[in-house]
């Protein structure tokens, strides 16, 4: 890092960083920014290459770090964020290298006496940040770092509840309360912003193309139905809150995971994550709704109360060492997971061979989001329900093709679904056939992104295995040659999966939160000599 430069507080140049938050409305760093500078004002972009320039060595189109589509969301986001603020009279400054080491020479470059930036509670935005403030506190720089990512601060709410996370949603809503910020009316409208100052030697980009970023044109032919940016969020939310009966009555999980022409919740997720749509505005919104309507639904099955378990898992996340880690994770369940490198490939590759858990993997890759209830489906079925892979090797995938990947929301809800915290029925295992056939019993989900079955009559389409050979010629569809056969048979791998996590909870009960590497290691020989001899016994039995 270099080295601060002379004190700097005399300056008028203020330099907004954008990281998330990429909007103007309700955007209190920049409003601070706006209102405070009385001189040319910067609004910046770092474009991190390891983020965002392909890897031709990653199993997908993207980057190591992240899927092509949600690169493409983030530009789209930021070309939006660089045409409002051009309305406003200024523009988006892009550089691109290490986002501390650029922002840092920006900092010194343009003699800056102010720099505002969103507070981020990401263990990678922590460490950045802390480098970034030191670097200006001890030049003289001002710096303002508002909450806004979230309707909470979850400092405070940790430090409400003794230093800890409330670790249930009931006993978080209890101490959250209703947000302090919400007692008057947001501001969302920013009437301009200072104009841009001499840039001096540092290189500006203009919001890069996919092209212009590496990628060529077949990587980009994803097919992700949203596109990014502050334009598209608002007109989502209006569109979705303006059917108030629908708002009163949402109630997860009641919805239909398999509807996608018109899914059944709101989409926001991609545009909460990049901060295109400010949480707390959606959340005045829907208050306005509920004061207009005689009854509504209420948390944790509202509309309003989705937005609650984003502030959750957010503050068990922030309040939780090693919250992206079974190891050294407290409140994680130590489960000698398997480290099976095959059949982590086949859930990845939508080559399971059960059409229902394979045509989600397929949305995963081609649009980057699923509902709610199909990522519950996929994260069980790759853990505790069939195939009893690690959570984090799941947590990974879904980390890099999401759109809406998010580090607390992802990892919090593969914790969940993997029955390692917060949610302990490990006997409660989705089927990856009866599940999807309820909603969807003529199959037009999985015919839609599994097309290779578009034909298979309706009483096969979820178990494709079962029908007789002629049928499958019939259907261009012969399992084993055109789609594979499952890689595990349902009925035994979640009991086995049941046994695996009784045994597993018992240790962890015996042990009370101090299982060892040996004692995972003996937990896991002990289950394979269980499953051996299970498996011998089926065989003496026929
Ligand atoms: C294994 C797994 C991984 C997930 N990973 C992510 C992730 O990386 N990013 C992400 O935003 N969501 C994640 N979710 C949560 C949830 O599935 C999505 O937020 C939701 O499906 C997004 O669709 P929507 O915007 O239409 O949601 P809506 O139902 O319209 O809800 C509105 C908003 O509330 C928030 N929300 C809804 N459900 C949840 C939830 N269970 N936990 C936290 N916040 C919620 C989201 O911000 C969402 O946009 C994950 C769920 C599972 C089971």
């Amino acid at each position: 890092m270099a080295s601060p430069a002379s004190a700097s507080s005399s300056s008028s140049s203020s330099l907004m960083w954008f990281r998330k938050g990429l909007r103007i409305h309700d955007n209190p760093a920049l409003q601070h920014a706006a209102a405070r500078a009385c001189g040319p004002l910067y609004p910046v972009f770092v474009i991190d290459p390891r983020y965002m320039e392909p890897d031709r060595a990653a199993p997908s189109p993207g980057s190591s770090r992240a899927g092509v589509n949600r690169i493409r969301f983030l530009l789209e986001s930021l070309a939006d964020l660089d045409s409002g603020l051009r309305r406003l009279g200024s523009r988006l400054l892009v550089l691109k290298g290490e986002p501390g080491e650029v922002l840092i020479r920006c900092l010194e470059e343009w003699n800056v006496g102010r720099l505002c930036f969103e507070h981020d509670t990401e263990p990678y935005y922590q460490a950045l940040d802390k480098r970034v403030k030191d670097f200006a506190s001890a030049a003289g720089i001002e710096t303002f770092s508002p909450v806004s990512h979230t309707l909470y601060d979850p400092a405070d709410i940790i430090a409400r509840n003794g230093g800890k996370p409330p670790l249930s949603y009931q006993s978080f809503l209890k101490l959250a309360g209703k947000p302090s910020w919400a007692a008057s009316p947001l501001s969302t409208t920013l009437a301009s912003v200072p104009p841009v100052g001499d840039v001096g030697r540092c290189e500006i980009f203009e919001v890069p193309t996919l092209i212009e970023l590496g990628y060529n044109e077949t990587e980009q032919d994803e097919g992700a139905p949203f596109r990014g940016g502050e334009t598209a969020a608002l007109t989502r939310m209006k569109e979705a809150l303006s059917n108030k009966a629908w708002v009163a009555d949402f109630e997860k999980p009641k919805g239909d995971p398999s509807a996608f022409y018109k899914p059944a919740t709101t989409v926001l997720s991609p545009y909460l994550k990049f901060g295109c749509l400010s949480s707390r505005y959606f959340y005045q919104c829907i208050q306005d709704i509920y004061k207009d309507v005689k009854k509504h639904t209420s948390p944790p099955v509202s509309l309003l109360g989705q937005l609650l378990w984003r502030d959750f898992f957010y503050t068990a996340a922030f309040g939780t060492p090693n919250f992206d880690k079974m190891k050294g994770n407290r409140i994680c369940k130590q489960i000698p997971w398997s480290d099976d490198e095959q059949l982590l490939a086949a859930w990845r590759e939508a080559r399971t061979g059960y059409p229902w858990i394979d045509a989600i993997m397929v949305q995963l890759h081609k649009w980057g989001w699923m509902h709610h209830l199909a990522r519950h489906c996929v994260a069980c079925f790759l853990t505790r329900g069939d195939l009893f892979v690690h959570w984090e090797k799941g947590r990974d995938v879904f980390e890099r093709l999401l759109i809406d990947s998010d580090w607390a929301v992802n990892n919090g809800n593969w914790l969940w679904l993997s029955c390692s915290s917060f949610f302990y029925q490990y006997n409660r295992i989705y089927s990856p056939i009866t599940f999807g056939k309820k909603y969807d019993p003529n199959g037009n989900y999985i015919r839609h992104f599994l097309p290779v079955l578009k034909d298979m009559p309706k009483e096969y389409i979820y178990e494709p295995w079962k029908a007789p050979l002629s049928i499958q010629t019939k259907a261009k569809c012969v399992i084993g040659r055109d789609y594979p056969n499952p890689v595990v048979s349902h009925d035994m791998a979640s009991k086995e999966c049941r046994r695996k996590l009784a045994e597993a909870y018992a240790v962890n009960q015996r042990l009370n939160g101090t299982v060892s590497d040996e004692d995972l290691k003996s937990l896991r020989r002990k289950l394979e000599e269980d499953q051996e001899k299970e498996l011998r016994h089926t065989k003496q039995r026929r």
